[in-house]
């Protein structure tokens, strides 16, 4: 096992504080939670227990932030310079961040640092772009009565709240924060209680790139509470969450006050679909990445794998035998290929749908169980025999298990079977038929398709769910819509 550089047992060791205003501070309360090692259940750290009086704290730092002179009058150019600094920081601390998103959350050291790591610097250096290239525009306008110049402002929404989830703690940290920098924003970011320490690691990170005091302030803390009371806040003019749908609707709801705006982030079930001219050498690796990628704790899992008939056994067994040799343990040790889950909650979420598929007559052709002993480890999972109506195929597991099932051609019923989920956010297709491959693409009701490849991200391209898997996108261009607000401006000039 790799030992922990000096560098991370340096920052384990320091009191986890809240970033409010520029400065670390305790919570108002003086309460503190403990921050377990999934890999073997073992308190690695203590973190502040931010709560509704912290959280009005951050609130009112960002408010002050977002008029000061610091941050308002900074012309694009130097925003731009600033995020893009972030993302050299970023960069430079990469083995440390990686290490503490592996002992946090429990994956490989190597995983976290060529994706979480590296996309969550390319996420800012791409934003850093867009603080000089988005502006308004001018308008021909018809309106009677005056001769009129008519334009357009793209200024900040505002005060924005940011609610993350603990599957890419850094990342979704990165997708978060740089689009409403980019666009001018202040920020309270409430990160999730499982993992909250790459967070506090990149809050340092923003001191140490210049980042005005206030325009990005760091609330460690729980959902019920900390989370709530920001999604409530009336001085927050908008929040975005990434997150489960289940709290995403509590997060509508809690916006309705004041009316602010909402995205959203959520859940998916992704149809992962293999035609039977498919280069299968690609096809079943891919199946497998599409699902065991980051234990299959990913809103855009290929969970629900759908197989040509005449290679469903190929198909199925060849992923099957993928999984059976993907390495358990601990994710700092250079040999592991997976990990354990996030939390014993997870761990029994995971196990109890293993259990529900069971009883509904799936099958398991390789792993199935929990690994015994301390940690949450559940094997690589491909689970046969089962029909669209289960538990299994109908909701998000969100862990190493795929489920999969036979179909008979390329028809109307394969593109119902697909949709027929209440999320959207993702599928796959493997084919050499570019045409059906653009057919089916065409059809599926979702906010990313993967043709030949899957989980292929990047800051450039928009992703987000049609149906129940959120409201707008996060990344690209799209993104930056989320935290603008489009002001038109007339003159009459006579
Ligand atoms: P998961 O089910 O994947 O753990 P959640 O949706 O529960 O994901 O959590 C994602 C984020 O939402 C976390 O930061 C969590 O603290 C926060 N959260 C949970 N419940 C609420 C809530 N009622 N209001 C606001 N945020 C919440």
């Amino acid at each position: 096992m790799n030992a922990l550089s000096p560098k991370t047992i340096e920052f384990i060791a320091k009191p986890k504080q809240l970033l409010i205003n520029g400065r670390w501070e305790a919570a108002v309360s003086g309460k503190n939670f403990s921050v377990t090692n999934p890999a073997s259940a073992e308190v690695i750290a203590q973190v502040a227990e931010g709560d509704k009086e912290d959280i009005d704290k951050a609130v009112k730092a960002a408010r002050q932030a977002l008029e000061s002179s610091a941050w308002a009058a900074m012309t694009p150019s130097d925003r731009g310079k600033l995020i893009w600094r972030i993302g050299d920081l970023i960069l430079k601390y990469a083995d440390e961040l990686a290490e503490l998103e592996s002992l946090d959350n429990g994956k490989p050291f190597t995983v976290a640092r060529a994706a979480d790591v590296a996309l969550s610097a390319d996420m800012f250096h791409y934003m850093a772009g867009w603080a000089t290239k988005r502006h308004g525009i001018t308008i021909p306008i018809s309106a009677s009565g005056g001769n009129y110049h008519s334009y357009t402002r793209l200024e900040p929404v505002g005060v924005v709240g940011q609610i993350i989830p603990w599957n890419f703690p850094l990342l979704m940290a990165a997708w978060k924060l740089a689009p409403a920098l980019t666009t001018g924003c202040t920020i309270v970011l409430k990160v999730a209680e499982e993992t909250p320490l790459s967070a506090l690691r990149l809050g340092e990170i923003l001191l140490e790139a210049g980042l005005p005091d206030g325009v990005v302030n760091i609330v460690t803390g729980f959902g019920e509470t900390a989370g709530a009371a920001l999604a409530a806040h009336p001085m927050v003019d908008k929040i975005a969450f990434t997150g489960s749908t289940e709290v995403g609707r509590l997060i509508v709801k809690a916006a309705a006050g004041n009316l602010k705006k909402v995205s959203l982030e959520l859940g998916g079930k992704s149809p992962n679909i293999i035609l039977k001219d498919a280069d299968l050498e690609l096809a079943i690796p891919g199946a497998a990445h599409a699902i065991f990628f980051n234990h299959g704790q990913c809103c855009n899992a290929g969970s629900r794998l759908y197989v040509e008939q005449a290679i469903f056994d190929e198909v199925s067994e060849g992923v099957a035998e993928i999984a059976s040799h993907i390495k358990l343990g601990n994710g700092l040790d250079p040999q592991t290929q997976m990990g354990p889950l996030v939390s014993n909650t997870q761990f029994n979420r995971v196990c109890g749908y293993l259990d529900s598929g069971y009883q509904e007559g799936a099958k398991a052709i390789c792993g199935g169980k929990k690994r015994e002993g301390a940690g949450y480890f559940v094997e690589p999972t491909v689970l046969v025999n089962a029909s669209q109506q289960m538990k299994i195929v109908q909701e998000e597991i969100f862990g190493p298990v795929v489920v999969a099932m036979p179909f008979n051609e390329v028809d109307e019923q394969l593109i119902q079977k697909a949709n027929d989920s209440i999320y959207g956010l993702a599928a796959g297709v493997w084919t050499r038929d570019i045409s059906k491959a653009h057919q089916i693409a065409n059809r599926i009701k979702a906010g990313t398709v993967w043709i030949n490849c899957y989980s292929v991200f990047d800051a450039a391209l928009p992703f987000g769910g049609y149906k129940q898997s959120g409201w707008g996108r996060e990344m690209g261009a799209a993104v930056l819509e989320n935290y603008t607000e489009a002001k038109a401006v007339t003159i009459n000039i006579g």
